[in-house]
């Protein structure tokens, strides 16, 4: 598994303060207004985070193959230039966040959004998430990653790129929670990944050992591709003619959503940030149609049914 040295916090803060100053990226949260909510669900707590930005200076709509940011990132941007066993990765900041240090991991060759995470690509990710994490004295943020794989998943680039946010102080996303109530994951070995019995969408959850060990790129790969055949097998039983979902990992868990829309009937688009609890409303009206709905309620109409106490058997991938 790569490694990054002990300064990368600051090597992140330095690359995106002056790239701010300069003028080389847009940070649209300025005028963020945001609002916990909290909903009772059979009696426990859930928490989501509804942000309110009416003025989000516009980052590219769609990217394509020949409109491709990420085939040479910018230099302003770029925090590693060459990252990974074989330097197959560089970490470029996001050029239109909404929360400060937003950075994505991303190919140097060109590989599609739309192709499920490798052994390299999760040892990457994990290798950062750590790095971010032994940071946390310093900066006392939780991180997680995500990937938005597939058209239907929220992602707005087809090159392939791993995002990286902070977490809104006193946030605890549904899967932390659901993660605390369990040991860690262990693949093949017919365990089923975890859902959450309160929750009415399908969401695959597997903790993680707390020490990866020397084969941590298998760990991380097995674990990935159990939680992925639960997610076709959703998708394939709902006749989808697509293959998309949402990946979400911190250094304790990693889950996967297969999604059935990539927006909420067409009003808003949902990506890993929503999946996570995190909504990003561009008017009020949007604002407040989100709080009146509920997270719950969204996530299972841009998903699926739960699958929770089903189990898999041999129809099942
Ligand atoms: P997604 O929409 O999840 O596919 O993520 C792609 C991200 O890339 C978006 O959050 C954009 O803000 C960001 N982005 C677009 N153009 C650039 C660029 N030239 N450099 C860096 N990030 C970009
Ligand atoms: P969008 O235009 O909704 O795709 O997102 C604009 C920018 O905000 C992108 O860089 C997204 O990755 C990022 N983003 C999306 N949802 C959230 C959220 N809930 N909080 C913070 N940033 C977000």
């Amino acid at each position: 598994m790569p490694s990054l040295t002990q300064d990368f916090l600051s090597t992140l803060r330095d690359t995106y303060d002056k790239a701010l100053a300069l003028g080389n990226l847009v940070f649209n949260g300025d005028n963020a207004v945001n609002e916990m909510v909290s909903t009772e669900i059979n009696g426990s707590t859930y928490t989501s985070c509804l942000t309110l930005l009416a003025s989000l200076e516009h980052r590219p709509e769609k990217g394509s193959v020949d409109k491709n940011p990420f085939a040479k990132p910018e230099p302003e941007l770029t925090i590693e230039d060459s990252f990974g066993e074989h330097d197959e990765f560089k970490l470029v900041l996001n050029k239109f966040p909404v929360v400060p240090q937003h950075f994505m991991l991303v190919t140097k060759e060109f590989k599609s959004q739309n192709t499920p995470l490798s052994p390299n690509e999760l040892g990457a990710t994990f290798a950062v998430l750590r790095a971010l994490e032994r940071a946390k004295k310093e900066d006392n943020k939780d991180w997680f990653a995500f990937y938005n794989c597939g058209p239907q998943s929220g992602a707005s680039q087809p090159h392939k790129h791993i995002q990286f946010m902070t977490l809104p102080a006193g946030f605890e996303p549904f899967a932390s929670r659901l993660a605390r109530t369990s040991p860690h994951f262990i693949p093949n070995q017919h365990q089923e990944p975890l859902q959450d019995l309160n929750l009415s969408f399908a969401h695959f959850v597997a903790v993680l050992p707390d020490d990866l060990g020397d084969d941590s790129e298998e760990v991380l790969t097995l674990t990935f591709v159990s939680l992925l055949q639960r997610a076709l097998t959703v998708l394939r039983e709902a006749h989808c003619d697509h293959i998309s979902y949402n990946f979400c990992a911190t250094t304790k868990w990693m889950m996967l959503m297969p999604r059935s829309s990539g927006s909420y009937e067409d009003k808003m688009g949902v990506n890993s940030c929503g999946v996570m609890g995190l909504f990003l409303c561009k008017n009020k009206e949007l604002f407040d149609l989100v709080k009146d709905t509920g997270f719950e309620k969204i996530e299972r109409l841009v998903g699926f049914a739960s699958t929770a106490g089903q189990g898999s058997d041999e129809y099942h991938y």
